[in-house]
């Protein structure tokens, strides 16, 4: 399995245009990474990057293995890829599609057949095998798509938004089957997508990208539980975001004042011991309590029944509502007035933006 170093790669198009500030991004050897990010934000550039379809501005190095292949066109670099839109030959077959790149490499006629065999049956659709593919759904194709991707026996594979095109419930079917495949393979993975939940599914780490830039990368866990901004609070999940004041390194929140509350600027390294600070929390950071330990009193404007947990949205605390997570038993209703007590361990306090 293949490591891939970017070392200060930056990249402006020849029309002026600053797609990527210079960034350092190591992939590990068969690690998955997914960069997640709204759009325009550079992921399809930093994927055509290591792929060698876009070469990094000068003073950019980019390695595989610790070789520099900087400078290295596509067919060098045994990358595979697959793209939103499918990319197949349409007048082609699936079996011809499949075998097309080993052709390129010169693989003899007995081996391809056989690979093509083992891809076909490894992606479910060996019974597709001479079928045309504009007689294919749309997910029949990103299949067929991944079974030429992988024949090559590529260093890398590289997936930019495979699956934004399919149906919400195929989605989830192919990007588990996805992740199995990566599992199995052992291979180094970089997978492109907008959408926060497939990124925590597939990624053993996410590259959170804004503008251009990236903002955090972490663990699916760290990204969720411990993002280090507001942008990634927000864009990973489904966030609360509050104005407070930290006076003498005590956190203030409308009346409430908090002690065990650390308010730390990542991009300074210090803590904030003045000034008006942004308090982030999960749908866990406040929880339903009697009226004696109440920090706050809210009126509840929705349930919603998920299932495991009931989440109520919460007005009258801060500007906007809230989202409160509370058992899935307890009855609550529309118009209630609810006790909320904040866990202090759950929260993180960023300066205000
Ligand atoms: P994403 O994949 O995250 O949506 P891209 O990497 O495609 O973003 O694009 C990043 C930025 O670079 C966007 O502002 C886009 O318009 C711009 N861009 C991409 N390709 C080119 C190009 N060939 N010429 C000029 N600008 C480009
Ligand atoms: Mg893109």
């Amino acid at each position: 399995t293949t490591q891939i170093k970017l070392r200060d790669c930056a990249k402006t198009f020849t029309d002026g245009t600053r797609a990527l500030a210079p960034f350092d991004l190591t992939i590990e050897g068969g690690e998955t990474i997914v960069l997640l990010g709204p759009s325009g934000c550079g992921k399809t550039t930093i994927l055509r990057m290591i792929a060698g379809l876009e070469f990094p501005d000068k003073g950019g190095v980019i390695t595989f293995d610790g070789d520099d292949v900087t400078h290295q066109s596509i067919e060098k670099r045994r990358v595979g890829m697959v793209f939103q839109s499918y990319a197949l030959f349409p007048n082609m077959t699936v079996a011809q599609n499949v075998a097309y790149g080993l052709k390129v490499h010169g693989v003899s006629r007995e081996e391809s057949d056989a690979r093509v065999k083992a891809m076909l049956e490894m992606m479910h659709i060996e019974m597709l095998a001479d079928r045309a593919i504009d007689q294919l759904s749309g997910g029949q194709r990103q299949r067929v798509a991944l079974a030429r991707a992988i024949a090559v026996q590529p260093r890398v594979l590289l997936l930019d938004e495979p699956l934004t095109a399919l149906d919400a419930k195929l989605r989830v079917r192919l990007r588990t089957e996805i992740n199995a495949l990566l599992r199995k393979l052992g291979i180094t993975a970089v997978y492109v997508t907008h959408d926060q939940e497939e990124a925590m599914a597939l990624g053993d780490r996410i590259v959170v990208m804004q503008k251009g830039e990236i903002a955090q990368i972490g663990t699916p866990r760290e990204i969720y539980c411990k993002p280090q901004n507001p942008f990634v609070a927000d864009f990973v999940g489904a966030a609360n975001l509050l104005d407070g004041q930290m006076r003498d390194g005590r956190l203030h929140i409308g009346n409430h004042v908090f002690d065990a509350v650390d308010a730390f600027d990542p991009r300074h390294g210090a803590i904030i011991d003045q000034g008006p600070v942004e308090l982030f929390f999960r749908a866990d950071g406040l929880s339903t309590c009697d009226a004696a330990h109440a920090h706050f009193t809210g009126r509840v404007e929705a349930v919603s029944y998920l299932g495991e947990r009931l989440r109520l949205t919460v007005s009258g605390i801060g500007m906007h509502a809230v989202m409160i997570d509370t058992h899935a038993d307890d009855i609550i209703t529309a118009g209630a007035d609810v006790h909320c007590q904040i866990n202090p361990d759950r929260l993180t306090v960023f300066p205000a933006r």
